[in-house]
């Protein structure tokens, strides 16, 4: 018999919790006939309601339920690091709590497993019900990365993926502070089949992510997996001498043709003050990916728990 585990974060949705189990075990008679066994990790990432207390509450019914309850709020990626680090299945799938991620879609994914490949991952072809300039951010996010990364990411990726023990391991083995899921999902590799399916709104309560966390977000992701901006600072580096050089050519031929009258001051001014902001620019690079190492280095744990049952 093998052994599959659900990997659920939850942020504060004692609404979603009990739902989504219900839809979850929809999916039983299924598994039931594949000869699978599941495992449901409720992972609390320090919820201030009644989180906790809804998954205790299935628990008592259900023994397949289990709960890792953080100290704090770690976010999302820390909730997953735990889930899959949690996890014993021979499969394991990370879905959110909020039914965004289809439970009806387990049976199709699984079917994919089973040909052979290592891990099923899907997409929203539509982000209907999200606002305009998210998405727009969204798309703009995705391009550049294309542009900037080696590692492969999907517009419209989820984290709701079904991936088979040695594809877990892998991503266990990367053991950084700042995690990026989507792009570890594709530097790990494997053989990858992608579901499309369209947007599905949120079951109960509101979305975690503010606009400006999800940017911050998208920076860590950028200084996760490209090092391109800190080419981009060195080549300005290098353009700005170049025209630096070219404008010290022109002044020596103009003194030598005009004789040397004194002008020139508000350009003098623009000319610092777009230097110097430039520096900043380069500077402020620097100085995020010198801040993301400086956590890496302190190897601090991922995650603190409180409680597990
Ligand atoms: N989540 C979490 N920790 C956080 C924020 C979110 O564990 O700090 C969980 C949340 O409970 C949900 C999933 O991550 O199960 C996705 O969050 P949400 O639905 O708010 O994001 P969205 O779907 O809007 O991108
Ligand atoms: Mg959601």
């Amino acid at each position: 018999m093998k052994l599959l585990s659900v990997v659920v974060p939850c942020y504060n949705e004692e609404e979603n919790v009990a739902l989504f189990y219900e839809e979850l075990t929809k999916n039983d008679t299924f598994f039931r006939e594949k000869d699978v066994e599941l495992e449901l990790l409720y992972i609390d990432d320090g919820s201030a309601d009644k989180t906790v207390e809804e998954v205790k509450k299935l628990r008592e019914k259900d023994e397949r339920v289990h709960l890792v309850s953080f100290s704090r709020n770690f976010g999302k990626e820390a909730a997953m690091f735990a889930g899959l680090e949690k996890s014993k299945g021979d499969y394991v799938v990370v879905m959110d709590v909020d039914l965004q991620d289809p439970p009806s879609l387990l049976p199709e994914m699984f079917s994919y497993l089973e040909q052979g490949y290592d891990s099923v991952a899907t997409r929203r072809v539509t982000r209907k019900g999200e606002p305009p300039i998210r998405s727009f951010f969204a798309r703009m996010f995705y391009r550049l990365m294309k542009k900037i990364s080696k590692t492969e990411m999907m517009d419209g990726a989820r984290d709701y993926r079904l991936m088979t023990r040695q594809m877990v391991n892998a991503i266990l083995s990367m053991r950084e502070y700042n995690r990026f899921t989507k792009g570890i999902f594709g530097w790990v590799g494997f053989q990858t089949k992608w579901l499309e399916y369209e947007n599905v709104e949120r079951a109960r309560g509101e979305t975690k992510w503010s606009f400006w966390k999800l940017l911050m977000y998208s920076f860590e992701g950028i200084v996760a997996f490209s090092t391109a901006p800190l080419q981009i600072a060195a080549f300005m580096g290098v353009f700005f001498c170049i025209v630096a050089f070219l404008m010290i050519l022109f002044i020596i031929v103009r003194k030598l043709i005009f004789g040397d009258p004194v002008s020139g001051w508000p350009s003098l001014v623009c000319i610092i003050l777009m230097t110097s902001g430039v520096q900043f620019f380069c500077t402020g690079i620097l100085g995020q990916y010198l801040a993301k190492a400086y956590m890496e280095v302190k190897k601090r744990p991922i995650y603190l728990v409180k409680e597990e049952c």
